[in-house]
């Protein structure tokens, strides 16, 4: 991980603004969601984007069971039951 450059305080309520350059280069806007990981000693911010539960592809989802699932591995579990 490399520094991005900016320095930001946690409010009261435990917000950071994420600066706008930042928001820019990583296509945020208001009321995207966001997903956070973590590491041993960082917090890493994501844009939040719906993927295959089984390979990860965010392409041609299908919703099966309540579950995102894409083509190629619909169509995996569907030779599993002809
Ligand atoms: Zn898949």
């Amino acid at each position: 991980m490399k520094p991005a450059g900016f320095l930001c305080k946690i409010d009261k309520l435990g917000r950071v603004v994420i600066p706008k350059p930042l928001r820019s280069k990583y296509d945020l806007h208001t009321d995207d969601t966001i997903e956070l990981f973590t590491e041993p000693d960082a917090i890493v911010i994501k844009k939040y984007a719906m993927s295959c539960t089984f390979c990860g592809n965010s392409e041609d989802l299908t919703d099966f069971k309540s579950k995102p699932v894409c083509a190629d591995c619909l169509s995996k579990l569907k030779e599993l039951n002809p």
